[in-house]
């Protein structure tokens, strides 16, 4: 097996981190430390110099930025430069270095989510927003600028090193749904839907009272029950998904009245679980309650008799990194929570799922993280697409994916499907794409 060498008088978590993503996940290198310049002269095959320090005119020198080295987390300056047409940045000025800017430091900046952890403007929600980022800042929230660095620096070990074996980064399509509403009217308690009716008679919705006493005399389905039609989909496109389910208890919004007791409810779930994967959904309410999330996963595992282990954050609320922590407390082993609500792209810039790194204990951990590139309710309800807009900007997205062999994931809501309100026409933005991802 080829190895190859790199060199820095320090080596800790950080960079450790950093370069097995970069050289050994993205580029499918084996590498290996050392802070010997002796050895590291004599070794004959690739290597790195990590140092601020010329040792071996046959090495690659990558002067490093202080971030690797640092143990605490620092407000960072950051100026945006320009190598082979993409955005770089933590730059350094040493002529005869053969990269112009430290791509590990710069890469560990933007998957442990560096900028998260500093002061930043909340969105009403409490959220980190797009706009927040260094990504909105350079321009690149629809580019997964790592695995596009990753390509330019494949060719620069490649035109030295010919006989170097690199991994094949290959494209992936994963289709994910929210249920934070199973049904719009059906099987809840008589009081809530009595409630409900009067709520719409007050303020004259009389369209929406007649859908809800047409649904609950069963002339007419449930406009959200739309789980036969996207079963119809998954055969024929061969999908298998991952259902995120909400069993939070109602305190009130943005937390889901979902009567998770109800025997319809609990039916519904085991069926999807028959075939397909099912996570939690982890209430508004269980934010930083570790007890809260833990008795919502234990409903769930004891809905479908398994181990819940995927999840995805109600309303994507995510504080780093209290929000992790408590997932692995929980033995959540993946999250789909990375994402923007607000914009469609690359929260981490990566195409790729990747390991979470604590930054607060500089530790790596075994929560493996599966970044979403588009949600219905950003297309939507954010931006503000027609469908033939949101069809548009979901074509260039899964085309930025594919070029760098990444995974494209897709949220979706099942009441996104009924084809109701602000959300007729939106099965065929979702059709199509499905299809755009899954084609060969
Ligand atoms: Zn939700």
């Amino acid at each position: 097996m080829q190895k190859i060498l790199i060199f820095s008088s320090e080596i800790n978590d950080r960079l450790h981190y950093a370069a097995s993503f970069f050289l050994g996940e993205i580029l499918g290198l084996n590498f290996e430390w050392t802070d010997n310049e002796a050895e590291f002269s004599e070794f004959s095959f690739l290597k790195i110099n990590y140092s601020n320090q010329e040792i071996c005119a046959t090495s690659f020198w990558m002067p490093p930025h202080d971030l690797l080295f640092e143990t605490d987390i620092l407000a960072q300056k950051i100026e945006l430069g320009e190598w082979k047409k993409w955005p770089i940045f933590f730059e350094n000025k040493q002529e005869n270095a053969d990269f112009p800017f430290d791509f590990l430091a710069a890469t560990f900046y933007l998957i442990t989510r560096y900028e998260e952890y500093l002061p930043f403007e909340k969105d009403k929600f409490g959220r980190f927003s797009a706009n927040q980022s260094l990504a909105f800042r350079g321009d690149f929230l629809e580019k997964p600028l790592i695995n596009l660095w990753a390509i330019e620096i494949k060719k620069i070990f490649q035109n030295r090193f010919s006989t170097l074996i690199f991994k094949e980064n290959t494209y992936k399509f994963q289709l994910t749904y929210d249920i934070d509403y199973a049904w719009a009217f059906l099987n809840k308690s008589a009081i809530r839907n009595l409630g409900g009716f009067l709520k719409e008679i007050s303020r004259f919705q009389f369209k929406k009272a007649t859908e809800r006493l047409s649904v609950l005399i069963q002339k007419t389905d449930d406009p959200f029950d739309t789980f036969a039609y996207q079963k119809t989909l998954h055969d024929r496109f061969s999908l298998l998904p991952i259902y995120f389910v909400h069993v939070g208890n109602y305190t009130g919004e943005p937390d889901a009245p979902i009567n998770f007791e109800d025997e319809n409810f609990r039916k519904l779930i085991q069926n999807l679980a028959e075939k397909y994967q099912i996570g939690v959904h982890p209430s508004w309410r269980s934010h930083h309650n570790s007890g809260v999330q833990k008795a919502e996963i234990g409903r769930i595992s004891t809905m479908i008799s398994k181990k819940i282990k995927d999840s995805r954050q109600h309303y994507l609320r995510l504080d780093f990194p209290q929000t992790y922590q408590i997932l692995i407390e929980n033995e959540i082993e993946n999250d789909y929570s990375l994402g923007f609500s607000d914009a469609i792209g690359f929260r981490a810039s990566v195409a790729n799922s990747f390991f979470w790194f604590d930054l607060s204990r500089n530790k790596t951990t075994n929560l493996r993280l599966h970044p979403f590139q588009i949600m219905d309710v950003t297309l939507n309800n954010y931006l503000h697409f027609s469908p033939e807009n949101a069809i548009e900007n979901a074509m260039k997205m899964i085309e930025n994916i594919r070029v760098v062999g990444g995974n494209f994931t897709l949220l979706w809501h099942n009441n996104s499907l009924s084809e109701r309100e602000n959300w007729v026409g939106w099965r065929h933005v979702f059709e199509k794409t499905i299809e755009k991802a899954i084609k060969k």
